[in-house]
């Protein structure tokens, strides 16, 4: 048999040997020693070979924007939209087709091919983000996998007209439902925000994702209120939470319940360090709340956690660039993990988690679809990934080799 494509001397994680790896028909098909010829043969000399990361949580459509929008004189979420809507209001749909793609191919490059966006419908920019994104997804589809997301980011009944956007948006070729109830005016319009988000989720069969609670306000109940209306739905499994911040704020009790209930709800939460390191506890004085959520009583309940880049230099967020061991770094610098098993974890949050949250198998094993990395001889492991932020030497999506990267340093 030829395969389509043959690593050899592969060292897959948590592995002490190397193996060939074939790759056949977009799958992995084999893994053994001396496998037969490949159509394009690569030698990973011992190095690392893992499953590709995933992006489960970014904006594309605001990618790239960093110099073109106002400081964020407060650094806070607030000021971000605020700042953000003069730009949204010129944006071209040609415009935000060149920045997806660009932040696309940041993230190709860094081994990321299967990536989650959100894209704002509101009455600022009715659907022209979305018609940039759905270019810049059919541009790309043979380098990267790209979900979209719905998201009403200027609210729904604080936007009068978002709602019928939304129901339009939905009957594009989109992949889920977005929300951010923390917008609205009361408890009850947050809950309402909540109530129709679920419901436009389940009558168009597609991803619910919102983002919940982005705040350090320890009031902020939304969290609570989607975990329950999730079950009452029968929509477990089906919902995932962004940023989940106010989580870190609650008193011991009420984080316990909300856990509790996320956990019976079978949602999962997508932590954003970067974006929430900067944004939140911009009110506090010293000791500043951070906005991390509680990732290790989150993961202690068995609640999937994964985290995402969110925002790549844009109004909310000046860095970034596609690298989700940079994502990794941060989460696991923020959530205090670097014991071997959290090192794992961590990697399973931009790898493995991410991937259920986009719904697609993730991993090495024969039969899983070919989305994988090639490292460097130099990285064996994955604490040596995670420990240089390495770039993979070859990135392999969809059965094809699809970037390459080369470049030694030589010192002295
Ligand atoms: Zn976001």
């Amino acid at each position: 048999m030829r395969f389509d494509i043959v690593v050899r001397n592969a060292r897959l994680p948590d592995s002490d040997g190397a193996i060939d790896v074939g790759v056949l028909d977009g799958r992995i098909a084999e893994q053994a020693d001396d496998l037969g010829p490949g159509e394009t043969e690569l030698n990973a000399a011992g190095g690392l070979v893992a499953g590709g990361f995933v992006d489960p949580h970014v904006h594309l459509d605001k990618a790239l924007v960093a110099d073109q929008v106002p400081t964020n004189e407060s650094r806070t979420l607030a000021e971000a939209i605020e700042n953000d809507r003069e730009r949204k209001r010129a944006e071209s749909a040609s415009d935000v087709k060149q920045r997806a793609e660009r932040a696309i191919e940041m993230h190709v490059r860094h081994g990321c091919t299967r990536i989650r966006t959100h894209v704002d419908i509101d009455p600022i920019g009715g659907l022209t983000a979305l018609e940039g994104v759905l270019a810049a997804r059919e541009a790309c589809s043979e380098i990267a996998d790209v979900q979209i997301v719905v998201f009403p980011q200027e609210g729904i009944e604080c936007a009068p007209g978002t709602e019928d956007l939304l129901e339009a948006a939905l009957e594009r070729d989109v992949d889920g439902i977005g929300g951010i109830p923390a917008l609205e005016r009361t408890d009850e319009s947050k809950k309402r925000h909540v109530d129709t988000c679920l419901s436009l989720g389940a009558r168009h069969d597609v991803a619910i994702d919102l983002h919940v609670d982005e705040t350090d306000d320890p009031t902020a109940r939304s969290a609570e209120y989607l975990a329950a209306r999730t079950i009452e739905e029968g929509l477990e499994g089906r919902v995932t939470a962004g940023h989940v911040c106010a989580l870190a704020g609650y008193d011991e009790s009420h984080a316990e319940r909300v856990i509790d209930l996320l956990a019976e709800a079978d949602i999962t939460v997508i932590s954003n360090p970067g974006t929430n390191l900067m944004l939140q506890g911009q009110s506090d004085q010293h000791p500043k709340r951070r906005g991390i959520t509680r990732v290790d009583q989150l993961r202690e309940a068995g609640v999937t956690v994964a985290s995402g880049q969110d925002n790549i230099q844009d109004a909310f967020y000046q860095y970034n660039n596609g690298h989700m061991l940079e994502t990794a770094s941060l989460i696991a610098h923020a959530a205090h993990l670097q014991a071997p098993a959290e090192q794992r974890a961590v990697w399973g949050m931009v790898t493995k988690n991410a991937a259920s949250v986009l719904g697609v198998d993730h991993g090495m094993e024969p039969g899983t679809p070919a989305a994988f990395n090639v490292f460097q001889p130099s990285v064996r492991t994955l604490t040596d990934a995670l420990r240089c932020r390495a770039t993979p030497r070859a990135v392999i999506h969809d059965g094809a080799v699809i970037a390459e990267t080369t470049g030694e340093t030589t010192i002295g």
